[in-house]
C-alpha cells in the first residue's frame, strides 16, 4: 500500500486527510494518507524517506524550506519559491505548487478580470500574484508594511500610507487577519470604499465569516471564502500523486464530499 502525508506545524486541524482518503477510497486505489507535525523543517526530506512515503503535501511552516531540498521543481515552484506537494519519482524528490493553479480555478466563475488588489505580502500573495500574472491581469498589492513588499518588484505595491482608493475588479485578502481576531486587513476608510467599487472579492481564509466577507456581504459585492483554493490544491496535489491519469472533475466529486 502506498503511503502520503501532509507536512506541517501544527497539522492537526488539516482536512487534507480526509479529502485524500475518501478519493483514494472512492476511485480504488490502494493507498493511505496521513499527517506529520514536524518541528524542524530543515528534516522534511530526510522524515520523508525514512517514512518510505510516495508523496507528500506541505503546510505552513515548511513551504520555502522544502523547495531547498527538493532535487528537482516544477515552473510554478521554481517562481513562486514554495512548495506544497512534493513526489518520489525515480528516487528523486520533485516539488510542485499547486495553491497558485488551485486558487485560478477557484475563481473560474469570476469574469473578465482585467485588475486585481491583492491585500497581503505572504506565501500566498506571492502564489497568487505569480499565476494572475500569468493570465495578464494586472495586479497592485497592499501590504500593512513596508518590507515584504521588496519580493513583488514586479508588481504596484502600496502600504497604507501611501494606497490611493480606486477601481479593482477583484479585491482578495490573503491576510491572515480576521482568522483568529475580528479584525478588517486594511484600515476601514480604505477598504471600504475600494471594495464599494469593485466586482469581486475573495478571502483566503475558509470556513469563517471574517469581518471582510461581512464587509463584501454589506456592500452586496460577490464574495467568497478559501475553501474552493483548499480543494483545488488537494486535487491537483491528488492528481500529481497518481501521475496526472485522473479526471479532475472525478477526484473534485469525491473530495467536495467532505467539504458539504
Ligand atoms: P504569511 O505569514 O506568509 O503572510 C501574512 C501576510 O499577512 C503578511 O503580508 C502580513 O503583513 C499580513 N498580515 C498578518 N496579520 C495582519 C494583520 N493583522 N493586519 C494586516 N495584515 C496582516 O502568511 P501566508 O501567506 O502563508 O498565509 C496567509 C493566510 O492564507 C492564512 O490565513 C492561511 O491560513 C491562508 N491560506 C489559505 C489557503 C487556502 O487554501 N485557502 C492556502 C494557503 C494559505 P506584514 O508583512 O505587515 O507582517
Amino acid at each position: 500500500m502506498d503511503i502520503y502525508a501532509i507536512f506541517g506545524n501544527p497539522v492537526d486541524h488539516s482536512i487534507s486527510p480526509r479529502l485524500h482518503n475518501i478519493a483514494f477510497y472512492d476511485l480504488n486505489i490502494d493507498a493511505v494518507y496521513t499527517r506529520v507535525c514536524l518541528n524542524d523543517g530543515s528534516k522534511l526530506i530526510e522524515t520523508f524517506k525514512s517514512l518510505n512515503l510516495c508523496g507528500a503535501n506541505i503546510t505552513v511552516p515548511h513551504k520555502e524550506i522544502a523547495l531547498l531540498q527538493c532535487d528537482e521543481l516544477d515552473k510554478i515552484a521554481k517562481a513562486i519559491g514554495s512548495v506544497n506537494t512534493i513526489i518520489k519519482r525515480s528516487n528523486k524528490i520533485i516539488g510542485y505548487n499547486t495553491d497558485a493553479p488551485g486558487f485560478l480555478l477557484s475563481i473560474k466563475s469570476f469574469e473578465n478580470l482585467k485588475k486585481v488588489l491583492i491585500i497581503g505580502a505572504g506565501g500566498t500573495a506571492k502564489a497568487i500574484s505569480y499565476i494572475l500574472k500569468t493570465k495578464n491581469i494586472q495586479v497592485d498589492i497592499v501590504n500593512r508594511s513596508k518590507e515584504k513588499l521588496a519580493k513583488f518588484s514586479d508588481f504596484n505595491c502600496f502600504t497604507w500610507d501611501d494606497f490611493k482608493i480606486s477601481k479593482y475588479d477583484l479585491v482578495i485578502n490573503t491576510t491572515s487577519a480576521g482568522l483568529k481576531e475580528d479584525i478588517l486587513p486594511v484600515p476601514k476608510e480604505l477598504l471600504e470604499p475600494t471594495i464599494k467599487q469593485s466586482r469581486y472579492a475573495y478571502d483566503v481564509i475558509y470556513n469563517k465569516q471574517t469581518p471582510f466577507l461581512n464587509l463584501c456581504k454589506k456592500n452586496e459585492i460577490t464574495h467568497k471564502d478559501g475553501l474552493d483554493m483548499l480543494l483545488y490544491q488537494a486535487v491537483l496535489a491528488f492528481n500529481i500523486f497518481n501521475d496526472g491519469k485522473l479526471n479532475n472533475e472525478k477526484v473534485e466529486k469525491s473530495m467536495r464530499k467532505v467539504l458539504n
